[in-house]
């Protein structure tokens, strides 16, 4: 049974089988795996101090598993931005709020959104290709920032920030929530990340985020090698996502039924056309590690933006592919599940989205305001 839900989003409430064939199939693995997720309390009034000089971590830049070791502090002899493109001078492409989100983040007033430039993954089909390769953005200053983000709090009632791939950045952003809580910004604050970070660097993060939405894109390393040069993603992410459930535990509003999240953990799986078995794989392997009540979204709206090599990445996902990598999900009977039907046949380069922004106009999402109307 399916329950209809504002953003294009649908909420699969019931899609799931129980003790199917594939469940049964990994049962044994899951259960191996399950020791490792003990969540960690809540540790109450933690400092959220950053170091004096916050900056520091750009010096020598291992920020995220690229560690290209790169002075990026600009006015060094040898100053340069990294593989991020990014130097230490903060950009954000827009601030603002987003409906695009799943439900229990977009509510109905929208996530507060901050959306940086630049980005260590880089993946060439790239839904904001703009602010990830083609360096889209503002400079700003602290200051100017936090007066952005409460002026969309207090203007937009959004119901929490969402820092969208903060993590080249994370010393700023460290240092932009420990501003934000002493002038009293009380509502959750979620780190919206491509999953390709290090263990060492969200053992830190933890003190600054309520929420993690994590990317979980490639569990075949040829693949991700060939599309994004990192054949390490598939290992690195899944330490990462083990790290941030250990941290915070599964999505708070799937075990409680509130209409809004405050706290936990949402993987999303974007499906790219023509790569069906790395999706495929890639839920396997969430089930192995996390057992069926993962919360999870299922992304369909992959859209070409600029031609792409890769000749399968050309056009949109199939109804068909679709359907596969559903049915997998379904029968390996995950509980906490958010999908995205394809509306349509597959989308072509060029053709219009609604899910895809363009931040070169002040409103990038052609949806906002569509929550507001569906509310
Ligand atoms: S954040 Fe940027 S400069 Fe730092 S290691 Fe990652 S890609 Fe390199």
């Amino acid at each position: 049974m399916l329950k209809k839900v504002p953003c294009a989003w649908i909420k699969a409430v019931r899609g799931h089988e129980r003790n199917s064939p594939l469940q049964q199939m990994y049962k044994k693995n899951v259960e191996v795996c399950r020791h490792r997720l003990a969540v960690t309390p809540v540790v109450a009034n933690q400092s959220h101090n950053v170091t004096m000089d916050f900056m520091e971590p750009y010096r020598d830049c291992v920020l995220c598993p690229r560690r290209c070791g790169v002075n990026r502090v600009l006015g060094g002899e040898d100053a340069r931005p990294g593989y991020c493109g990014e130097t230490d001078q903060l950009r954000v492409a827009h601030v603002g709020p987003h409906f695009g989100e799943e439900p229990p983040i977009s509510g109905w007033n929208g996530s507060g959104t901050i959306f940086f430039t630049g980005c260590s993954l880089r993946c060439p089909f790239c839904q904001n290709h703009q602010i990830s390769h083609k360096g889209v953005g503002r400079g700003i200053d602290l200051e100017q920032l936090a007066r952005e983000v409460i002026h969309t709090v207090r203007r937009d009632h959004v119901h929490n920030v969402n820092f969208v791939t903060p993590d080249h950045f994370f010393p700023h952003v460290f240092e932009l929530v420990s501003r934000l809580r002493r002038q009293g910004l009380s509502i959750p604050l979620v780190f919206n990340l491509s999953g390709y970070q290090s263990k060492e660097v969200l053992e830190r993060a933890g003190d600054y985020v309520d929420i993690y939405l994590p990317d979980f894109k490639y569990a075949d390393p040829s693949l991700a090698a060939r599309l994004s040069g990192c054949g390490n993603y598939p290992r690195t992410a899944l330490e990462a996502i083990v790290e941030m459930v250990r941290q915070k535990g599964f999505l708070d509003s799937f075990l409680t039924d509130a209409s809004l999240a405050a706290r936990g953990v949402l993987v999303r799986h974007l499906i790219l056309p023509g790569k069906i078995s790395n999706s495929i794989q890639a839920l396997s392997t969430l089930f192995v590690e996390f057992g069926p009540d993962l919360p999870l979204s299922l992304m369909s709206q992959y859209h070409p933006v600029v031609p792409q090599k890769d000749k399968d990445l050309n056009r949109g996902v199939s109804g068909e592919e679709f359907n596969r990598v559903y049915s997998h999900a379904e029968g390996l009977g995950f509980r906490h599940l958010f999908v995205q039907f394809p509306e349509k046949g597959p989308r072509q380069l060029k053709e219009a989205s609604p899910f895809l922004p363009d931040f070169e106009r002040p409103e990038p999402f052609p949806l906002i305001g569509l929550g507001r109307e569906e509310k």
